[in-house]
């Protein structure tokens, strides 16, 4: 029985399997080994997932979406067309299109799936991750946490007993870092730190900023087409200078050409505040797992902007020795699923576990917040246990009622890390009445107490009066019962997903859709011409002219967007 294993990631995901000795990655039907985690509905209301939907995110922003791995678990719905779909059955619509890619290239059923999950998801994120298994129609063998599959992807977990390993990743949004221990055949997740707001997003807009500063231009004196074409710039030349070559970054600016270089020196000089940046997660997991520098054995790189030789320097610097880098860091996680479903198929699997100590998410409650005026907003979260405090944990905070005559309150009970309660998680309510012949503000403890079963208790009591009143929080709301599994079963089979065969010849379309909205003037009129020809080609159906219109027009498109694809 074949395994795959799949990194089902926020913005690509990925496929794997053991063969012939090795873990190998799984080409999609456009022969791309990533797949976009998007998905979005034709015309027709089928199931479009991956590049497609991607060149469609611009064109179709209504029956398209990306990211939805941030809500896994949540019961948040998010809409396309006229349908709802939870986090957990767009990741299912992502995971069928992995599925049937490793179906067509092993020529078998596959029903069987390892799949790799941040290491700081919650109990309720890993198993709405095995629902959208399910969904899909995989058994979810087990979910292996992504810097574990980063550091089995090179071999880590044959290395000496007792070893100690740093994962670095660092994508286009977000920076991740996890401190791993090897030890008696188990790896371990010790501590994870990192910054959601930090990634080669931000080191491609230092650049833009930078540029603009130059001529004393801000973003607000630009048309958008011209940022958009000077940040595309800063994109390709930040690639290029990882391949240590200078590039410039030009835009017409008011009938005015207006052109910088950007040598290797100027870009670090420019990034040092961000990778800065990176510094301070780092010292902080060391500090959590009580690991110095120089006890780290081997730091392993994760990530599309771990590439950039100035974070590959401050590493190095660092730790005093050279990260590992040869697998290609968008591909890592995936390879060590794959890696991982080997080991599975031959009964031999290593254990990975995560430390189970501390509470993921902040706890906290609904408040109304007074204005000097006088006046209330309600609405407020104020956090009681903060995320990453270690468990167990009993904490109590003070509030007061709003006036006199207030005959009760609800306490509303929160996770999250909004400073609005609605954008974060309810997880339940208590209610308090007051004996009705008391009057005046009163004080009102909550004490929040989170055991190491992730169960939580909360007690709301009003200060000089008996009463305690209790609510225990167990099941978590964010997961469906078996019956919704059931009903999403049934609606999801019935959707059609786009037939592979025409993959190749839809993404050219999307993204000539695409590229025609973004361009004006003649280049607008050339793609109009260049689509209506491949179009009647496609009307005439006659297969060796598609072949010839379609790299016809491949060319075409590559060319006005600088062989970008
Ligand atoms: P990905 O991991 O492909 O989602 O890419 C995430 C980030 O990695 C993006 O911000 C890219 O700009 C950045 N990136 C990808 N390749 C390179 C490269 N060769 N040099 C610098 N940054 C890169």
């Amino acid at each position: 029985m074949t395994i795959i294993g799949i990194d089902l990631g926020t913005t690509n995901s990925a496929v794997s399997v053991w063969k012939d000795g090795k873990s190998q990655l799984i080409p999609n039907a456009l022969g791309d080994v990533l797949t976009p985690s998007v998905v979005g509905l034709d015309d027709n209301g089928d199931i479009l997932v991956g590049r497609i939907a991607r060149e469609r995110l611009l064109t179709h922003p209504l029956l398209t979406t990306s990211a939805f791995k941030r809500h896994m678990g949540t019961p948040r719905e998010i809409r396309l067309g006229d349908r709802r779909f939870r986090a957990e059955e767009l990741s299912a619509l992502v995971l069928r299109a992995l599925k049937a890619d490793a179906e067509n290239m092993l020529g078998e059923t596959i029903t069987e799936a390892i799949i790799s999950v941040p290491a700081y998801f919650n109990d309720t994120q890993r198993k709405a991750t095995r629902m959208a298994g399910e969904l899909a129609g995989l058994k979810v063998e087990r979910l292996l946490n992504e810097p574990t599959a980063a550091a089995i992807a090179y071999g880590l977990h044959q290395q000496k007993p007792e070893t100690q390993f740093l994962v670095f990743d660092l994508g286009g949004g977000t920076f991740d870092v996890s401190i791993l221990e090897l030890f008696d055949g188990v790896m371990e997740v010790k501590a994870v730190a990192g910054d959601n707001y930090l990634g080669g997003e931000d080191f491609t807009d230092a650049i833009v900023d930078d540029y603009l500063a130059s001529f004393g231009l801000t973003v607000s004196m630009m048309e958008r087409k011209t940022l958009a074409s000077l940040r595309e710039q800063a994109e390709q030349g930040k690639r290029e200078l990882t391949r240590h070559k200078p590039f410039k970054l030009s835009a017409v600016v008011s009938g005015e050409l207006k052109e910088r270089e950007v040598s290797r020196e100027r870009f670090e000089a420019l990034v040092q505040p961000l990778v800065d940046r990176l510094r301070r997660p780092i010292e902080r997991a060391l500090l959590d797992a009580s690991i110095e520098n120089d006890q780290i054995d081997e730091i392993v790189m994760v990530g599309g902007a771990s590439r950039m030789p100035v974070v590959y320097g401050m590493l190095s610097r660092m730790f005093g020795r050279l990260p590992a880098a040869h697998i290609d860091p968008d591909e890592t996680v995936a390879v060590g699923a794959g890696v991982q479903a080997g080991m599975k198929e031959r009964n031999e699997a290593l254990q990975d576990i995560v430390m189970t100590d501390v509470c993921p998410y902040t706890l906290g409650t609904e408040v109304a917040m007074a204005y000097a005026t006088g006046e209330y907003e309600s609405g407020h979260f104020s956090p009681i246990i903060d995320r990453n405090t270690f468990v167990p944990v009993s904490r109590v905070k003070r509030f007061s009622t709003m006036n006199e005559e207030q005959k009760r309150i609800v306490v509303k009970i929160y996770q999250g890390e909004n400073r609005l309660a609605a954008n974060n998680l309810l997880l339940g309510e208590l209610e308090v009445e007051f004996p009705p012949e008391t009057s005046g503000i009163r004080d009102i403890d909550i004490r929040y107490t989170y055991d190491i079963n992730g169960i939580l208790e909360v007690e709301v009591k009003a200060v000089g009066l008996e009463d305690v009143h209790r609510i225990v929080i167990e099941e978590n709301p964010g997961i469906m019962s078996r019956e919704e599994i059931e009903r999403r079963l049934t609606q999801l089979s019935a959707l059609k997903m786009h037939p592979r065969e025409q993959e190749h010849n839809r993404l050219l379309l999307a993204r000539g859709d695409r590229m025609y909205e973004e361009r004006l003037g003649d280049e607008r009129e050339w793609i109009g011409l260049a689509m209506q020809r491949f179009e009647a080609a496609l009307h005439r159906q006659d297969e060796q002219e598609i072949r010839e219109e379609a790299e016809r027009l491949e060319q075409f498109l590559n060319q006005l967007e600088g062989s970008r694809h």
